[in-house]
């Protein structure tokens, strides 16, 4: 589709009334995320659907135009990619509902400071220079519901899907009549099958890579059994039986153990863990903060000193 406003959106059909929409340059790192919408389909909804597609508001008003009126918009989790220009689907008339415990981050920046553990390392400027940076605009109303419930928009259904090694809100969404299987963040983030991303991120105190495993598995299970399509936050399309998302995620997590573990090996064995992982911290090993500075080098820090804390503890080479 090349309408000039849309030069810089990718739509995809997944299903004949299911669009995967793309943005391809953003402002922000964490600004935009893909998701699905949802047309209307005779018995089924009347208006169109939205499934977890921030972007940014001048392609909200433009995908209103031609595929409104909209009737409901469904976030799947409190990352700031998934947050920011929401706000613009509900100016558009969209009910918005997002999975607790994380829908107040919607409302209330701070809140998202607070929840996701920001507050233990710098101050709420920080946060809403970050939030800034990647434009974001807060929400007036959120319904929220508790992760693994399903929803129901006239006849549409959909079963959300606790994934919570990313975070504790965090939710897949499957659509049983459409078998389609969007497992939002969980780590499958390949713009082509040949490019890699960052894979799993577990860049919180909350997140957890072993449970991040088993998410992976629940997925790949469900996704084998009951679904054709798969689709992500961040991904191409990939059709059911094939498994590449899912062995990606675990390669991913796995390479990730292997770098702190190579890393860890140059390091004096005397030290304490916290010792252990300060030096590992100055080693760069997953973000270039040596190029950045003030705020985002503050978060940044935290995000892989998280990482690397998850990789310290489960890493054999600590126990020898
Ligand atoms: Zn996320």
């Amino acid at each position: 589709m090349s309408v000039p406003l849309f030069d810089n959106l990718e739509i995809k059909y997944v299903a004949n009334d299911i669009l995967l929409i793309h943005q391809i340059k953003a402002k922000g790192n964490f600004s935009t995320c893909d998701g699905l919408v949802v047309l209307p389909k005779s018995g089924r909804n009347s208006k169109t659907i939205i499934l977890d597609v921030n972007i940014e508001p001048k392609y909200i008003k433009g995908l209103n135009k031609i595929y409104g009126p909209i009737s409901n918009y469904v976030c799947t989790h409190g990352h700031m990619d998934h947050t920011s220009h929401v706000h613009a689907w509900e100016k558009y008339g969209a009910i918005v509902h997002a999975p607790n415990p994380e829908a107040p981050y919607l409302l209330d920046l701070h809140k998202f400071y607070e929840g996701f553990g920001f507050n233990e390392a710098m101050d709420y400027i920080d946060i809403q220079k970050f939030g800034e940076l990647n434009g974001f605009y807060k929400c007036h109303n959120v319904i929220p519901f508790e992760p693994a419930a399903s929803l129901k928009f006239e006849n549409f259904i959909i079963e959300t899907i606790s994934f919570p090694g990313h975070s504790k809100a965090h939710v897949g969404l499957f659509l049983p009549n459409e078998k389609i299987l969007h497992i939002s963040c969980l780590g499958f983030d390949q713009p082509k099958r040949d490019v890699d991303g960052f894979g799993p991120w577990y860049g919180f105190k909350e997140c957890s890579i072993e449970q991040y495993l088993s998410d992976i598995n629940y997925a790949e299970d469900l996704y084998i059994k009951k679904a054709e399509f798969l689709t992500s936050s961040h991904s191409y399309i990939a059709k059911n039986p094939d498994r590449s998302p899912f062995n990606y995620m675990r390669k991913k997590i796995n390479d990730n153990q292997k770098r702190v573990d190579e890393a860890l090996k140059t390091l004096n064995f005397q030290l304490d863990f916290e010792e252990k992982l300060k030096q590992l911290l100055e080693l760069d090993i997953f973000f270039p903060k040596k190029k950045m500075e003030g705020f985002l080098l503050n978060i940044y820090t935290l995000w892989e000193s998280w990482i690397i804390r998850k990789h310290l503890e489960r890493s054999e080479i600590t126990n020898k």
